[in-house]
Formats: C-alpha cells, sequence, structure tokens
C-alpha cells in the first residue's frame, strides 16, 4: 500500500461541498492519506480551520493568493499576522507573483507576497508559492529572506530555475501538468531533478491530469501524476512515494 501526501489540494472551495468525505475517502483508499491545503483568502480561512479540525489528516495553510491581489486589502495582512498567532498551521501561503496578462498589477502582486514572505520569516513557517511566468522575480524576492523554507507548488519554471530554488531551500511540487504529453519542458525538468527535492500535487479541483481534462480535479488522481513521474523517471512508484512523503512530512512537520 502506498503512503502519499497531496502536498497542495484546494478542498475548502465550493467545488467540493457537495461531496468532501467521500473525496478525502477516495483519496485515503488509494494511499493518499494526507493533504495540505492552502489558502487563498481571508474570508476562506475559517473555513479550511473547520475541515482541517474534523479531518485529522488535512493540514491548513493560511495566506493570499495572488490571482485575488485586487480584492485583499492592508487589513488582511494584519488579518493574517493575528490569524497564525492564534491557528495551527504547517505553512504560510499560498502566495506568489501570477504574470498571465489577466492578472493583477505586478507592484500590487509584490506588495502582497513580499508581506506574506516577512511574515512566513518571522513566524518561522515554510512558505506555499504560486509562480507563473515569474519564477525569476520569485527567486529575486526569496533571495532576501535567508533561510526561509518553502515550496514552488505547480512548477513551471526551467530546469535551472528549480535548481537554483532548491539551494535557497525550496521543494518543487509537480502535478497534474506532467502527465500531457505536450509539456515537453516540465517533463523533462522533472524527470532530471533529484528526488530528494520533489514534491507531488494535484492543485485540486484544477489542474486535471490528462486523463481528467476538463474535469473537476480530485486528490485521488495524485496517483495518476505519480504513474507518470514513474515512468518519466524510469523508478518505481513505491521509491517515489517514500522520498516525496518523506519531504512534505520534513517541510510540513506532519
Ligand atoms: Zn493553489
Amino acid at each position: 500500500m502506498l503512503d502519499l501526501i497531496d502536498s497542495h489540494c484546494h478542498l475548502d472551495f465550493d467545488a467540493f461541498e457537495s461531496d468532501r468525505a467521500q473525496v478525502v475517502a477516495r483519496a485515503q483508499g488509494l494511499g493518499i492519506h494526507q493533504i495540505v491545503i492552502p489558502g487563498v483568502e481571508a474570508e476562506n480561512w475559517p473555513r479550511i480551520e473547520t475541515i482541517c479540525h474534523y479531518h485529522p489528516q488535512l493540514h491548513p495553510c493560511y495566506g493570499l493568493h495572488p490571482y485575488l491581489a485586487e480584492q485583499h486589502s492592508d487589513d488582511d495582512i494584519r488579518k493574517l499576522r493575528d490569524w497564525l498567532a492564534a491557528h495551527e498551521c504547517v505553512a504560510v501561503g499560498e502566495c506568489g507573483l501570477d504574470y498571465r496578462k489577466q492578472q493583477a498589477d505586478r507592484q500590487v502582486q509584490m506588495k502582497y507576497f513580499a508581506a506574506q514572505l516577512d511574515i512566513a520569516q518571522a513566524a518561522n513557517k515554510p512558505v506555499v508559492i504560486h509562480s507563473v511566468r515569474a519564477t525569476s522575480d520569485v527567486i529575486d524576492a526569496i533571495k532576501a529572506y535567508p533561510g526561509l523554507r518553502g515550496m514552488i507548488h505547480s512548477f513551471s519554471g526551467s530546469f535551472e530555475q528549480a535548481i537554483e530554488l532548491i539551494k535557497l531551500g525550496f521543494y518543487i511540487s509537480l502535478g497534474g501538468a506532467v502527465t500531457y504529453q505536450n509539456a515537453k519542458k516540465i517533463r523533462a525538468t522533472a524527470a532530471k531533478l533529484p528526488l530528494s527535492c520533489l514534491l507531488l500535487e494535484t492543485d485540486a479541483p484544477d489542474q486535471p491530469d490528462a486523463a481528467h481534462q476538463d474535469q473537476r480535479n480530485e486528490p485521488a488522481y495524485l496517483v495518476n501524476v505519480l504513474a507518470c513521474l514513474s515512468e518519466l523517471r524510469n523508478e518505481s512508484a513505491e521509491h517515489i512515494a517514500e522520498h516525496t512523503t518523506a519531504n512534505a512530512r520534513e517541510l510540513f512537520g506532519i
């Protein structure tokens, strides 16, 4: 029986409102014994807390997602500090930068990102980072926080950037994107990175693997990411599971 951790799954989202317990049970049945839930906005933190309270195998993170940068306020930064002082969590996030055109102003995103890096460092917590077309700015930002650790979720940068991030103390998290045949760059990167720096995730309900394209993603599908990596890396699923689970336990203290 495999022992896996989904290192990034938005189980608090409305997409799971009607069947969350079954979704968790399906994952457990396939060996995905623990799930890390990142926070995206202040409004959702209480829901994450409640969900994790009822399912001890689920682990909360609290943060402000760059997607919603236009909706966050300076007050949310203060709220995050207060919330972390009063609530258990395994990491700060997800936070970061997203430079796709439709996303918020880069300076606004950077303000919230830097504030959360400050908070994570002060709280001595790892940080969960979202980075899309922004990896060089993310690397520059975290260089200002020596000793800060964390993960780059759904990594989409280059092999060289991954190595730089690993040297800075970060794990590289891989999800459904690697299962797409045409995702040549990330597949090549996933094939050659050291196992000692990899995590597995689904990012459910988003980013389904190729077999579930256009469907709701769920943590049970982590086994498809694992099977794909096993093929790409020519290593057994058991071997990859053992290392990525140990990595997640180490990073999140779970
Ligand atoms: Zn996410």
